[in-house]
């Protein structure tokens, strides 16, 4: 047994901790968790915690059923939202197969393969999420339109907000749990919200998206309110992004910067933008994942429907952004694709192995977009190279039936579930006969 799992066992006894849960993120990522008493710790670090992985979500088919859950001791933290009583502790897990080797459905695997195969390139990959999520008063019944919790907007500052409130406790709740936050404030549609993680190496981010989405939950809920990630929840208020700010190191060097070079970025840095605009369509079903990811990107709102770069270009898929003072360690890119709905270690491996490709292939950055793109007409942006994003899941899919890309970073069995869970979600969507339909109709035929 290693030095961090001898910690854990340690502090399991200091804080007198009753309950461990142990964390795993299923295909489309939800969060599964078994908790288990602190004296099966020890075999779970040695050998892992059999479950039945035909019960989750495009884990197994039933006649491999059997999977072993095993605790990365490195995740350890006590949860803040149980104070009262015996405490309890969560780590994130790694799947395993009877026979000791990682799961292949497991997507934190999915994630650390990917970052092995950049780290055998010299690089190291970190990521830094801004997550916009809304405020409901409640949940609504079915068919209903939720009810924000305020009427204020953009950066709104007002006496004995809702928002702010809610800020500030989950704020100290993500601090306790090791999650350092960059920055928050109130998003520009009613009720919605944005807090900022510090920058961390992607994996860390993505546990740190998964623990982030179900500290916001319970926040809410002890609140007596409904915090949701859902990427379009109004017709017409904005949609919730997951912008996401990328950079590449090689070892304490920031591979794309260059100073002297056009916005301090260097080669790397523009074919990693090159690959990631190149492959944008064949990755976007696991950045925008769900029927409702499209309808955040069609009409602007600050949501990207067009594959293109620029440096103070809020209207671009991906953004250099140019912050004074300029410092080297911090030239990075902002991808504005991603919704806080996704599975953030499919995203996030996606993303990074259409970047990698990139450089490889060392694909050329197209020219900058430098006007608002949504305002040209079809004919300017076709004139200009600036090709659309897939306008809906259906097109998504199709695109991402032919990606080897995908494929490969996913591995088989991940890609040929996640298409077919996808495929039907489409199909089921298809079918529905809408209130728009009605309300158009009805009246008239
Ligand atoms: N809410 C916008 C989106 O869905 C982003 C707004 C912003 O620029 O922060 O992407
Ligand atoms: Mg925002
Ligand atoms: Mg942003």
């Amino acid at each position: 047994m290693g030095k961090q799992e001898d910690f854990v066992l340690r502090a399991l006894e200091e804080r007198d901790v009753r309950f461990v849960r142990l964390w795993f993120t299923d295909v489309l990522g939800s969060l599964k968790s078994v908790a288990v008493a602190p004296a099966e710790l020890e075999n779970a670090f040695d050998e892992g915690i059999g479950f039945d992985g035909s019960a989750i979500e495009g884990f197994a088919r039933v006649f491999e059923a059997d999977m072993l859950a095993k605790p990365d001791p490195s995740t350890f933290q006590i949860l803040p939202w149980r104070e009262e009583g015996p405490a309890t502790a969560r780590m994130f897990c790694d799947i395993e197969m009877p026979d000791g080797t990682p799961s292949y459905a497991d997507p934190r695997h999915v994630l650390k393969r990917t970052l092995s195969k950049a780290a055998e390139q010299g690089f190291a990959f970190y990521t830094h999420p801004e997550i916009e999520f809304y405020l409901f008063k409640g949940l609504p019944g079915a068919g209903d339109e939720p009810v924000p919790v305020d009427r204020t907007g953009y950066f709104d500052h007002t006496a004995q907000s809702e928002g702010a409130d809610f800020r500030r406790e989950a704020i100290t709740m993500l601090e306790q749990m090791g999650i350092s936050v960059e920055f928050s404030h109130h998003e520009a549609g009613p009720g919605q919200q944005e807090i900022d993680l510090r920058y961390a190496d992607a994996l860390t981010t993505a546990d740190n998206i998964m623990t982030f989405r179900t500290v916001i939950r319970e926040v809410a809920l002890s609140q007596g309110i409904w915090a949701s990630f859902m990427p379009k929840p109004f017709t017409t208020h904005p949609g919730s992004g997951m912008h996401t700010h990328l950079s590449l190191f090689e070892g304490d060097e920031n591979a794309f910067y260059e100073a002297g070079a056009q916005y301090q970025l260097s080669a790397t840095g523009r074919r990693f933008i090159a690959g990631i605009l190149h492959h944008a369509p064949e990755i976007s079903v696991v950045t925008n994942q769900w029927v409702n990811s499209y309808k955040r990107m069609m009409f602007g709102g600050e949501a990207p429907s067009y594959i293109c770069w620029g440096h103070n270009n809020r209207s671009a898929m991906i953004r250099v952004p140019m912050y004074k003072p300029l410092k080297g360690q911090s030239t990075r890119v902002e991808l504005r694709t991603i919704d806080a709905a996704c599975n953030p270690y499919l995203a996030y491996a996606a993303v990074l192995a259409a970047g990698m490709k990139g450089i490889e292939e060392g694909y050329d950055l197209p020219r900058e977009a430098e006007d608002d793109v949504w305002s040209l007409t079809e004919r300017e942006r076709t004139s200009l190279g600036i090709k659309p994003l897939p306008k809906n899941l259906n097109d998504a899919i199709s695109v991402a039936e032919d990606s080897e890309l995908l494929a490969e970073t996913l591995g088989e069995q991940v890609f040929d579930f996640f298409l077919r869970n996808k495929r039907a979600e489409w199909d089921e969507y298809r079918g529905q006969v809408s209130a728009f339909e009605r309300d158009r109709m009805l009246p008239v035929l």
